[in-house]
């Protein structure tokens, strides 16, 4: 007697259909329902599984992940972060997301630097995957219209934040502060090694666009450190964004404060990147706030090193030498 199991007629097939089709079903169900589930514990201070809605790679270096988040609460403000784990390592990384809660009000976007383990291994994943996230994580404690002017100095993606307060603020239909009300005038000074590892378009395009609509509220300035290529501008749907090919200078702080420097070239030969700040340059009847992310050797020139336990610590570096100290600069 032959074990081989007798090939299915297609009668028995035709008979068969009901059941795979159920079990299709079923399995789509139950897939949907444990994003729905009451009974799923909801997106918050434990782990909780997001599912992974794409993975695109806008620079070199660079992904963008879209993640659906399970039941997420509404953050209370800009600032917050989401706490990532690598589930091989048992490690954990905090990645910002760029805006509010978008699609039904559970999806948020990452833009991360493929360096480090967790880094790495969201790099790894694939659309439909979970992944261990929980949240949200608070930053700096932002007050809406304290400040008559905010500057903010980024390098590479130490920007998100800054997208991140900006969609808050002006970007987002759902931003307090209706277009043209608020006081603060917010510049950002942002670099990057190369043109190449800009942000994306969908950070850039808004914020070209909010620089063109309220001058009077917002401006951007973009530095590479080269640009192999000769570019001075950087394309961006159809707007020119000009670039200044050098690191960002205590001289464009001065610019940045509507100050009258020196010319360029004095300035920087009296006033050396890192060895002699320039000097007070302190109008004590305006609020000024400084916001400085990035990588930490910039975030030592600008604002000074960070204390012993990783908090802030004493404000030096080109802002201290300036006579801005704690409260007025904020190391994120
Ligand atoms: C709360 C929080 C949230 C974070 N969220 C994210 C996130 O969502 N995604 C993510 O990828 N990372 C995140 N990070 C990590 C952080 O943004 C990066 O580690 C850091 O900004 C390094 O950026 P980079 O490697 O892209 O910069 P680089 O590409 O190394 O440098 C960018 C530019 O900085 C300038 N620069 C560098 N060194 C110096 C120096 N010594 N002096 C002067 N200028 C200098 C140069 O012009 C350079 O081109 C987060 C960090 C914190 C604290």
């Amino acid at each position: 007697m032959s074990n081989a199991h007798p090939k299915p007629g297609p009668s028995r097939l035709i008979r068969r259909a009901p059941l795979v089709l159920g079990t299709t079903l079923l399995l789509s169900l139950s897939i949907s329902s444990y994003y729905l589930s009451p009974s799923k514990p909801s997106f918050g201070q434990t782990y909780t599984p997001a599912l992974l809605l794409s993975h695109t790679q806008p620079t070199p270096h660079t992904s963008l992940f879209r993640l659906r988040l399970l039941r997420p609460p509404k953050p209370g403000g800009p600032f917050y972060a989401l706490w990532v784990r690598s589930p091989v390592l048992q490690i954990e990384r905090e990645f910002t997301p760029l805006r509010g809660l978008e699609g039904k009000g559970d999806e948020v976007e990452l833009w991360v630097k493929r360096e480090g383990e967790v880094a790495r291994y969201l790099a790894g994943r694939k659309v439909g995957d979970e992944i261990g996230v929980r949240g949200w994580s608070p930053g700096v404690q932002w007050e809406d219209q304290h400040w008559d002017e905010v500057i903010m100095i980024s390098g590479g993606t130490g920007i998100i934040p800054f997208y991140q307060l900006m969609d808050h603020l002006f970007l987002n239909p759902r931003s307090p502060t209706p277009p043209g009300s608020g006081k603060t005038k917010f510049t950002l000074l942002h670099a990057a090694p190369v043109p190449e590892e800009l942000p994306p378009a969908s950070m850039l395009g808004p914020l070209g666009e909010l620089q063109r609509s309220q001058p009077d509220k917002f401006r951007l300035r973009l530095f590479v450190d080269s640009a192999p290529s000769g570019a001075r501008e950087h394309l961006v749907g159809g707007a020119a964004l000009p670039l200044t090919v050098r690191r960002i200078q205590p001289y464009d702080i001065w610019l940045a404060l509507g100050l009258s420097p020196p010319t360029q070239q004095t300035f920087f030969s009296r006033f050396r990147f890192r060895s002699v700040s320039p000097p007070a340059a302190k109008d004590p009847s305006r609020k000024v706030l400084f916001l400085v992310s990035g990588p930490e050797g910039m975030v030592q020139a600008f604002a000074g090193p960070r204390a012993r336990d990783l908090t802030e610590g004493q404000v030096g570096g080109v802002l201290g030498g300036m006579g801005y100290g704690r409260g007025e600069v904020r190391k994120l």
